[in-house]
């Protein structure tokens, strides 16, 4: 069963704040806040389109849902309403702030299908979390998380790697702090520098300083592995791929493939660890991994197997299901 989104973007209304990095016009690529009617007809047409729609979810994403003017948020919910149950969609799902979360709007959640919410958590370092100007703690995290567990929704987490003043350390601890909620699923954002932010000055003005671009593609494959062997699931790792984000990017770690980068690195990862504990000379190699997960471990262009060659290893990849993703094993 594979579980899909049927995504509205409501763009940044309402939202008090200007976080360091944000230009959701850009992210969301939307422009315009949909009304009611547009959502009817968004869901209207997905609809007849989508093959399961039992393991489908109408999601308002983009902006801070719970902070968007009530009426508007009202009048979103209630268009949704149609679509959803015997036959049709299976809930809803929203992304907010930690700080936009309380008792009374959950009830109104609750009462209108919602089944997941997603927060922007970003960092879990007061410090990282103020230098960007999120005006929220890293303990407004935590409450909103145990609201929401509370109420008995879904929940997921959004963070964020290589802000402003964050370092790999900080980003490590950030995710292992993030398993300790234990929510369902993460998105894993590395920054993207958009034009017009604040962050894009602090870069141009030479006071931030993004890290090369593979170190990050290793910290995200690290923070990952850290997820997976906890039980969550990774559902996002880098910003979706957008005309947008490619011609309003000003620095930063946007790749269209940045998940596939990611993955790879874990699998070059352990089949090096495994080779080099397990083969006690260099030569030909078959390295079994989970069937679905061969082109990851293969790499782009193939990338993990040159890097074997190159290090003297012959290194062939075979399909086993009963191999853990991101594992793999030494064929005897
Ligand atoms: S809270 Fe979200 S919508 Fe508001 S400024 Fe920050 S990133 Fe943008």
């Amino acid at each position: 069963m594979k579980h899909s989104n049927i995504s509205v973007f409501i763009p940044h209304i309402g939202c008090p704040h200007m976080c360091s990095f944000c230009d959701q016009r850009t992210i969301s690529g939307a422009q315009h806040a949909p009304t009611g009617d547009e959502v009817r007809e968004i869901c209207r047409r997905a609809l007849g389109e989508v093959r399961e729609p039992e393991n489908t979810e109408i999601a308002f994403f983009g902006g801070s849902f719970t902070a968007i003017p009530r009426d508007y948020m009202l009048e979103l919910l209630e268009a949704a309403q149609e679509f959803l149950g015997e036959g049709r969609f299976r809930g809803i799902r929203c992304s907010t702030r930690p700080d936009c979360i309380d008792r009374e709007v959950l009830e109104l959640l609750k009462r209108y299908g919602v089944t997941a919410i997603e927060l922007g958590a970003q960092s879990m370092s007061d410090e990282v979390l103020e230098a960007n100007e999120r005006g929220h703690t890293a303990d407004d995290v935590v409450k909103a998380c145990g609201l929401i567990r509370e109420y008995g929704f879904e929940l997921g987490l959004q963070m964020m790697t290589g802000l402003y003043k964050s370092s790999p350390a900080d980003d490590m601890d950030t995710a292992v702090k993030i398993a300790a909620l234990r929510p369902d699923t993460v998105r894993i954002y590395p920054v993207v520098v958009l034009k017009g932010t604040r962050l894009a000055e602090l870069f141009y003005k030479g006071e931030y300083r993004p890290a090369p671009f593979d170190d990050m593609v290793e910290l995200c494959a690290e923070i990952m592995s850290l997820f997976t062997e906890k039980g969550i699931r990774v559902i996002k790792c880098g910003l979706h791929a957008s005309e947008f984000v490619e011609q309003d990017m000003a620095a930063g770690y946007y790749h269209p493939a940045f998940r596939e980068l990611c993955e790879a690195a874990l699998y070059r990862r352990n089949m090096l660890r495994i080779l080099t504990t397990e083969l006690p000379c260099k030569g030909s190699a078959v390295l079994a991994v989970n069937s679905r997960c061969i082109s990851k471990a293969v790499g782009q262009k193939k990338s993990n197997i040159e890097y074997f060659r190159k290090r003297g290893y012959d290194v062939s990849i075979v399909g086993d299901d009963s191999v853990p993703v991101y594992e793999c094993k030494l064929r005897r």
